[in-house]
């Protein structure tokens, strides 16, 4: 039974920037929770940024490869660098994957780490640009599925197709 990483805010921890849950209600969730598929973990906690914390945008709207590469910092809204515990925090939640075998993740959309089909452009206006965030870039870079909470039934799909080549 293939494992399948998500972000853990959507499992209902609390651990978002401003101190809560972003918790999902869905059938496929609860069903990979039952059958104890489920690895939970929050690339910014893991990078050691604390609860509650100030809300972080990729700088100049780069996305998290260019992160990756050293070409763009992730800056907090009180001005602070946070690009060193957001790329720890992606490797450690790439380490998590490759332990558990996981090939399919599902994480919160937006987010300069979790973000799948955009994140924000950093200058904290709401604005959207189409670029993921930083652990997923990485994730993405080893061949790990990412899907955001939009898609639970395309990542469960994709979950599906991997248990069949693996039985
Ligand atoms: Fe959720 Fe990811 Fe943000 Fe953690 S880093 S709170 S898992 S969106």
């Amino acid at each position: 039974m293939q494992r399948v990483l998500v972000s853990a805010c959507l499992v209902g921890h609390a651990v978002r920037y401003n101190g809560l849950d972003k918790k999902a209600n869905h059938d496929v969730l609860s069903r990979w929770m039952a059958d104890g598929r489920v690895v939970a973990v929050c690339p910014e906690v893991a990078g050691g940024l604390a609860v509650p914390r100030p809300p972080a945008e990729i700088e100049h709207g780069a996305g998290g490869a260019a992160v990756l590469a050293g070409g763009a910092r992730v800056i907090a809204k009180t001005g602070v660098d946070v690009t060193a515990e957001f790329v720890h925090g992606a490797e450690h939640t790439l380490a998590r994957a490759l332990e558990y075998g996981i090939r399919v993740a599902v994480l919160k959309e937006g987010s300069p780490s979790c973000g799948s089909s955009y994140s924000y452009d950093g200058s904290f206006s709401g604005a959207r640009v189409a670029v993921p965030g930083v652990t997923t870039a990485l994730l993405r870079e080893h061949g790990v599925q990412v899907f955001s909470e939009a898609d639970w039934d395309a990542a469960d799909a994709a979950l599906r197709a991997l248990d069949t080549t693996s039985a």
